[in-house]
């Protein structure tokens, strides 16, 4: 069976192997040894915060509950549906 898309590909969490900034507020500063949140996109990569990587997680989980919600109306009113 070939394998699934994955739709979050590019987020890890990582520990800084050095001081940091967040990506999303310069003033939140990530320590060494601290977990981050590491989001790939296209050739730029971003660190976040705890806090700041709490909200994405957030705003894609609700996100995925719209497109889960988009999707079960789509089933819902298709004539294969029944
Ligand atoms: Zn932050």
């Amino acid at each position: 069976m070939p394998k699934l898309k994955r739709l979050l590909v590019s987020a890890c969490f990582e520990t800084a192997q050095r001081r940091r900034h967040c990506s999303r507020n310069q003033e939140h500063v990530i320590c060494q040894g601290d977990k981050c949140l590491v989001i790939k996109e296209n050739m730029s990569k971003n660190n976040y915060c705890m806090e700041c990587a709490a909200l994405i997680l957030q705003k894609a989980r609700e996100e995925l509950e719209g497109l889960a919600h988009e999707m079960r109306a789509a089933v819902a009113s298709s004539p294969d549906g029944s």
